[in-house]
């Protein structure tokens, strides 16, 4: 390759780079208030549970709207043990059976007097 197309070649990749170097520093910035799992149509993608997850009016009953109005850092909002949380689902309900059972329990009591 000579001189000049050398050069030339040189200049096309410091111009990439300063291309990429922009994109990729709007993206890092865009990061910490635009959550990954919003779409654009502000419905939230994620297949967890997040507190900003509000139901859609007339949309899909299946869709959630992004409650996040990008003033704070969403992570938080993120449920960060999915496990303990289904753990936590799964006791709700047995608690709910066990004190259902022990109320019919107590109002067949009540009626046999
Ligand atoms: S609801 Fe939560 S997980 Fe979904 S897009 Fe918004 S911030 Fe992200």
């Amino acid at each position: 390759m000579s001189d000049s197309n050398m050069e030339a070649f040189q200049e096309r990749l410091d111009r990439m780079s300063a291309i990429f170097s922009d994109i990729v520093s709007h993206a890092e910035e865009q990061s910490l208030t635009r959550c990954p799992y919003r779409n654009r149509f502000d419905l939230c993608t994620a297949l967890f549970r997040c507190r900003n997850q509000l139901p859609v009016a007339d949309g899909d009953p299946e869709d959630l709207a992004c409650g996040h109005d990008g003033t704070f850092d969403y992570r938080t909002a993120w449920e960060s043990n999915p496990r303990a949380v289904q753990k936590t689902r799964e006791r709700i309900v047995r608690i709910k059976r066990d004190a259902e059972r022990r109320r019919r329990g107590r109002r067949g009591k009540t009626d046999d007097r």
